[in-house]
């Protein structure tokens, strides 16, 4: 049988007020995600006196920052052979060196403000199941080589044992694990300390755009110099930024490893995997000895009910290693995450509207990206725009590319989806033993 919910939920309930009334504040953030709550805290420390609300729809990392997995790597948008194409080398150098920083400025926020939230140093690697993807990873290795960006292919015979079968690997460094929502909701308790207001349960349901904006929920309105929408995958309803489509994925969590398979898995502490390809799964292990799967299912849309898909889940991870066989998936869920077109997010200010801000579209790998985003928009409206080389960059935008809507688009959608969920579930044909039948990794290795 198995649960739903993050390893790191901890029954919490929202405790903080419901908006009532109207309040007069000079900075407005919509969203208690990592975006938000990391806009609200830079705030604070940039200006201690400046009157900061977070208004909050449900409660404190209610979204995507409570439900993630907690990788914490570089890389921001599409694959570097694919951005130099589409975007140019400045762009891609530039894409990557942005989520390094992204990286570094979490991994700073943690130490600065000693935040307890299990980080756990390390990097990440990336592995080829196939010979096609062992392709794709040389000549991603190649394009980081012509970018001078510190990525390197990790040939076959030097893979860490829990890897073996794979048949190369990118290593991408530094990056960490964490439990996110540990993070979300102690930047919400030290912005709190600073003298952030949060209400929760106060779902935004409109923005009025006038000499001062004005935010409304059912009870009460904020009226503020500058709004922050920092509302990710759930930002349909309120239209900003547009082009960011939410979609829902899943992850599950194992019981407490034997003895025997935590120590074969011993590196996925410090060095996570994830399996190259579209929905293709990811493991890393918690500092509690718990395996933790993501990958597979997705549907379309932030809102709705998704019963995650244990038995994905425990075949990916029986297929990374024997040592896994009897382990159950103890607790599955699912989270949204903001897609968009061009795989890049959009952060910026609205096209009409210099007081209106956003940041969002991850991705689905928003865990570093989202806070430094938040931190970038609280400087900019602090300081201006006065960072002319980050403001030149693609995806500091007023929105992501138009993403087409309608009954049509959504039943395309859903069908592409449910192809990639398929085409995820299935074995590669390096994963057929002689018989036909899916075998273990380590088993071939
Ligand atoms: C299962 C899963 C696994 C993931 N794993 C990783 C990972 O390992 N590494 C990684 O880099 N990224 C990962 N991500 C992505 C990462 O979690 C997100 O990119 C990041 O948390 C986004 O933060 P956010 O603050 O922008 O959005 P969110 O955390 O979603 O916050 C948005 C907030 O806005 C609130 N809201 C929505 N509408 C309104 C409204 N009208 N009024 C008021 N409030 C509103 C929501 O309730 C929510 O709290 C994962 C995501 C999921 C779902």
């Amino acid at each position: 049988m198995s649960g739903h919910g993050t390893p790191w939920s901890d029954g919490h309930t929202a405790s903080r007020p419901r908006l009532h009334g109207v309040r007069r504040f000079d900075v407005a953030v919509i969203g208690a995600g990592l975006t938000g709550l990391s806009a609200a805290l830079e705030l604070l420390e940039l200006d201690p006196e400046r009157r900061v609300a977070v208004v909050e729809a449900d409660q404190v990392a209610a979204g995507a920052s409570g439900r993630g997995t907690g990788l914490l790597g570089p890389r921001l948008g599409p694959a570097l052979t694919v951005a130099r194409r589409r975007f140019g080398d400045d762009v891609a150098r530039g894409a990557y060196l942005w989520s390094a920083t992204a990286v570094r400025h979490v991994l700073d926020l943690v130490e600065r403000h000693q935040i307890s939230c299990d980080l756990t140093p390390g990097g990440q690697l990336i592995v080829a199941p196939d010979e096609e993807a062992a392709l794709a990873q040389q000549r991603e290795a190649d394009a980081a080589r012509v970018l001078g960006l510190p990525v390197s292919l990790v040939e076959r015979d030097a893979l860490p044992s829990v890897a073996a079968g794979y048949l190369s690997g990118l290593r991408y460094a530094p990056a960490a694990t964490l439990d996110p929502a540990a993070l979300t909701a102690q930047l919400a308790r030290i912005g709190e300390q600073r003298g952030l207001t949060i209400f929760e349960r106060s779902p935004v349901r409109g923005i009025r755009r006038g000499l001062l904006t004005t935010v409304s929920t059912d009870d009460g309105e904020i009226v503020a110099d500058h709004v922050v929408v920092a509302v990710n995958a759930y930002g349909a309803a309120l239209r900003a930024p547009a082009g960011v489509v939410g979609v829902r994925v899943q992850a599950g969590v194992t019981e407490k490893l034997p003895k025997a398979a935590a120590k074969a898995l011993e590196g996925l502490r410090t060095e996570p995997l994830i399996e190259h390809g579209e929905l293709a799964p990811y493991f890393r292990l918690t500092p509690d000895g718990r395996l933790i799967v993501g990958g597979g299912a997705v549907r379309r849309g932030a809102f709705g009910s998704m019963a995650p898909a244990p038995g994905r889940l425990r075949a990916a991870a029986r297929q990374l290693s024997p040592a896994l066989a009897g382990v159950e998936i103890e607790s599955t869920w699912a989270g949204p995450v903001g897609m968009t077109l061009d795989g890049l997010p959009a952060v910026g200010h609205h096209p009409d509207d210099p007081q209106l801000y956003h940041a969002g579209g991850c991705n689905g790998h928003g865990l570093a990206i989202s806070a430094y985003h938040g931190a970038f928009v609280a400087r900019w409206i602090v300081n201006g725009d006065k960072d002319h080389l980050s403001f030149a960059l693609p995806w500091v935008r007023p929105k992501a590319p138009w993403v087409p809507r309608g009954r049509l688009v959504d039943h395309a959608l859903d069908r592409y989806l449910a192809h990639l969920t398929t085409a995820a579930g299935r074995p590669r044909s390096s994963d057929l033993g002689p018989t036909g039948r899916p075998v273990g990794r380590s088993a071939h290795a």
